[in-house]
């Protein structure tokens, strides 16, 4: 049985072991944080395309019976009026809409079904070295440990080292010179906001949130900040932040500055990065996935299910032929798209950047309504939610 060395207990490591477990190759997941974190990463987005993934390993109902399903999004403008309502899928089939779940959600739906299928899988392993020798391929960890198999696959995240491995002269995440903000409240009297998320174009920071059936309010804040303020992020501590946050949001519509008064506990700062574009996705028996190669932006809500789509594609290549060719055509059926939608989240991400100018933000809020009137009948971006990757399909004529 062919055996793959899988390096990251994300999303796109977990997803991939149990796809190539149904396809009879022996998987292990190396995880490097000592154990899962329930804050990390707070919550995302898993999109229509995402969940028909989930679906095919039969984890997606699980995962809809904890998150907020959100067909929609309500667009509101520093002023308090509403711009439009932007259908978060395709439009006018609000039933194949996305669902907004804690991060820690979706990576433990993924682990405990790969602990079930009985997929080894250990915390505290940080790949630290990669040798290729014949035809297989050691991975040493930080704690001197090492074991051997026909494959590594990395899908260890935006920092990837197994991007570096396979090609030293990787591209390096680009900053958005947006920081993502993030935290969880309960706001006494805010009604539960079914079906949809809200956005926010405040005067000096992007604001989005959501309010459960139990009356959890999740909220994000996208704080524009300058190239040369990447560095000093860590150096911010979680009270300056929400200091802050309660100072840029001070003057926005309701109820964006009653829930940050109503948030406590530790917020961490995290540059939006992204990786427009990386040329080589494997190298030899090593090959990398998921944000490794595109990491995207949280402003598209692609990310996972991105991570997601790889994850069927790649099992399904290694299944259909040997991995030098399985590598090639998994990285010629997921690049264009993978880019197109990294493209996109920029895209939004421009919007969402603040100038500081008075007169730049009453431009942005003239334009907004022009743009977003017609958003819920615009079929443009159906492409992002209307791509199906079949597990029974095959993938090259030529078979295994
Ligand atoms: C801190 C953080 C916050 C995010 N917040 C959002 C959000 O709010 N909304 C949204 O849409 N998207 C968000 N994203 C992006 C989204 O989670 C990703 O697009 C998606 O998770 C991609 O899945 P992945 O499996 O490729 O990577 P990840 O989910 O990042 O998983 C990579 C895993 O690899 C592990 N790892 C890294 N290096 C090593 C190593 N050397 N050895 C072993 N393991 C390693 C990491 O610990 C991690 O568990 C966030 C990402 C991060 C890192």
């Amino acid at each position: 049985m062919p055996r793959a060395l899988i390096i990251g207990g994300g999303v796109a490591g977990p997803a991939t072991a149990l796809f190539l477990r149904r396809a009879g190759w022996e998987v292990e997941i190396f995880e490097a944080a000592a154990e899962p974190d329930a804050y990390a990463g707070l919550f995302l987005n898993v999109a229509t395309n995402g969940l028909a993934v989930l679906e095919q390993l039969g984890l997606r109902d699980r995962l809809v019976a904890q998150g907020h399903p959100a067909p929609e999004m309500v667009m509101w403008s520093s002023t308090g009026k509403q711009l439009g309502i932007v259908p978060n899928g395709p439009v006018r089939e609000p039933g194949r809409g996305g669902v907004v779940v804690r991060r820690s959600i979706l990576h433990s739906v993924l682990r405990e079904a790969a602990l079930a299928a009985g997929i080894p899988f250990t915390f505290g392993t940080r790949l630290e070295q990669i040798e290729e020798s014949g035809a297989t391929v050691r991975a040493t960890f930080a704690d001197g440990r090492s074991t051997t198999g026909d494959v590594l696959i990395g899908a260890d995240g935006v920092g990837s080292r197994t991007r570096r491995h396979i090609d030293p002269d990787a591209p390096e995440p680009r900053f958005s010179r947006l920081v993502g903000l993030g935290g969880f409240a309960r706001v006494p009297g805010l009604a539960p906001t079914p079906g949809a998320q809200h956005m926010v174009f405040g005067r000096r920071s992007f604001f989005g949130y959501l309010v459960r059936e139990d009356a959890e309010v999740y909220w994000f804040a996208n704080v524009t900040t300058k190239e040369g303020d990447r560095a000093d992020l860590r150096t911010i501590s979680g009270e300056e932040w929400l200091a802050r946050l309660r100072d840029l949001h001070a003057d926005d519509p309701h109820p964006v500055p009653q829930i940050l008064a109503h948030t406590a506990g530790d917020l961490r700062g995290y540059p939006i990065e992204d990786l427009p574009r990386v040329p080589h996705w494997s190298r030899g028996r090593v090959v990398a996935i998921g944000d490794a190669v595109h990491a995207i932006s949280p402003s598209a809500g692609q990310g996972a299910s991105l991570a997601l789509e790889d994850s069927i594609t790649l099992a399904r290549c290694l299944r259909d032929a040997e991995a030098t060719t399985a590598f090639a055509e998994y990285q010629r059926l997921r690049q264009p798209r993978a880019e197109a939608v990294v493209r996109y989240a920029e895209a939004i991400n421009k919007q969402k950047r603040v100038t500081g100018s008075r007169l730049g933000i009453a431009i942005r809020d003239a334009m907004l309504p022009v743009f977003l009137r017609r958003a819920r009948d615009d079929t443009r971006n159906d492409w992002l939610y209307n791509h199906h990757v079949t597990w029974n399909e095959r993938t090259l004529e030529s078979g295994r």
